[in-house]
């Protein structure tokens, strides 16, 4: 076979080759990008992973305010992969039971493990501890190397191989490209796939709270009239509020010192946490956009995490969508690897593509379709919730489905059962 060495120089470049060929170039340290390394270097294959942030920023990433509430599934592709050893066990917080408020009502639509056998329905895990573990876990590997200050600005997909070109002018190759860099990701666009986005016009503020009592692993979602709150349980009498507003209001919530952002999410808390008594640290910044990406792969090229699917967080599905489409594209590379096959080759990774579109598209789907009515402050919006979350409560057809469905989503397997309608 060609190196890939000597076909980019037959391509007429004039900065030379960087790289020793590596079988795969992965463009974004993010956590989705550092789990697929780590995925691909079990499957034999190596990886240079090239990231535009400073070194400092990847060993040390800032606290972001993200909880990313993982389901069963994505656990154990975190485990498999030696992430989940590498995150201290006092930093993830059980999910047992989610339960949704809508406007002044005090009852509660209740989603929990409690006579499932299952310990938990998910845990919570910030963020930032999720990405360093993912780079240590990634340079504990033989035939990963991470790059840091490197931003990847073209990339030229060949017969033979892909290339990419970055700031500093060095040219890299690979018989594979996967972009993990992001759901505005310009990757996607320079390979040529376009991409379904929705601007919510909405944005969410996150920041920690203490109250009074412990949260006992059930998350609150609490659609306001005016604005999402939703609490999540952390450990030692602690949740993350995420307060999702008006993109134009986000700057009035973000002016708020503690005190009364404090008092604020007391307002719209629910009694079962006791007596709010403070923030906790910094508050964060996210403006809401859907992104579904119109392809997940190319001939050379595929994309992962949210640069294939960037979810509106309500249902807490990005990064559980990430290492989901991980799991199978590592799954497929293998097997062609194993079968002597391309890597790079269309068939090869549209199967990948397939698999990530079946999983994900329906909850894309049903994910803003669910933000759509529980946003909408006009009267029939406002009825219709009220009546999809009675019925959902009340009825014993309808509650058990809808509520198996939604309970296996926040597990991410099957077979869960549900208990019966319950009220608070
Ligand atoms: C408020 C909030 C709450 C969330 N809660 C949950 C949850 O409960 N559960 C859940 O599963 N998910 C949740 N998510 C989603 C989750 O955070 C994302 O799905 C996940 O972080 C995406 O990881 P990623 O690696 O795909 O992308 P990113 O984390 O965006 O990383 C992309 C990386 O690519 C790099 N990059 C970009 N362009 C280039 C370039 N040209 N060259 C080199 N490097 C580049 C960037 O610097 C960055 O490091 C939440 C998101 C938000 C905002």
């Amino acid at each position: 076979m060609t190196s890939v060495k000597a076909t980019a120089r037959a391509a007429g470049h004039d900065h030379p080759i960087m790289s020793e060929p590596f079988d795969v170039l992965v463009v974004g340290a993010g956590p989705a990008g550092l789990a697929l390394a780590c995925a691909l270097a079990d499957a034999g294959l190596s990886v240079r992973v090239l990231e535009q942030a400073a070194r400092t920023a990847l060993d040390d990433p800032a606290e972001d305010g993200r909880e990313i509430a993982l389901t069963h599934r994505a656990r154990s592709v975190m485990e498999k992969l030696g992430l989940w050893e590498r995150i201290a066990a006092t930093e993830i917080a059980p999910l047992r039971e989610a339960r949704v408020l809508d406007g002044e009502s005090p009852s509660a639509l209740r989603f929990s493990s409690q006579g499932s056998g299952l310990e938990a329905l998910g845990w919570l895990v910030p963020n930032h501890l999720i990405r360093a573990a993912a780079l240590r876990a990634a340079e504990s590997r033989r035939g990963v190397e991470v790059l840091s200050e490197a931003r990847v600005t073209a990339l030229a997909l060949g017969a033979d191989a892909a290339r990419l070109t970055l700031a500093d002018g060095s040219v890299h190759a690979a018989r594979l490209v996967v972009a993990a860099d992001s759901r505005f990701s310009q990757m996607r666009r320079l390979a040529g796939i376009g991409a379904s986005m929705h601007d919510f016009a909405r944005s969410v503020v996150v920041g920690r709270v203490a109250h009074d009592n412990d949260a006992e692993g059930i998350a609150w979602e609490c659609f306001r009239y005016g604005n999402t709150l939703a609490l999540l349980p952390l450990n030692g009498r602690r949740s993350s509020a995420v307060v999702t507003v008006a993109s134009d209001r986000a700057g009035e919530w973000l002016a708020l010192d503690d005190a009364a952002f404090a008092a604020r999410v007391a307002a719209q808390a629910p009694p079962a946490l006791g007596r709010v008594n403070g923030a906790v640290g910094p508050r964060h910044h996210y403006p809401l956009v859907g992104v579904y990406a119109h392809r997940f792969t190319a001939a050379r090229f595929a994309l992962v995490g949210d640069a294939a699917v960037g979810m509106h967080p309500v249902t807490a599905h990005g990064y559980n969508f990430g290492l989901y489409g991980v799991e199978v594209l590592a799954r497929e590379l293998a097997a062609a690897r194993a079968a002597g096959r391309d890597i790079g080759d269309a068939a090869v990774l549209a199967r990948y593509g397939e698999v990530h579109r079946r999983t994900t598209l329906p909850t894309y789907l049903g994910t803003n379709a669910i933000v759509k009515l529980f946003t909408d402050e006009h009267g029939p919006a406002k009825l219709a919730r009220r009546a999809l979350l009675g019925a959902a409560e009340r009825l014993p057809p309808f509650s058990s489905v809808v509520k198996a469905a939604i309970t296996r989503q926040l597990t991410g397997r099957g077979g869960l059962s549900v208990p019966g309608a319950s009220r608070r």
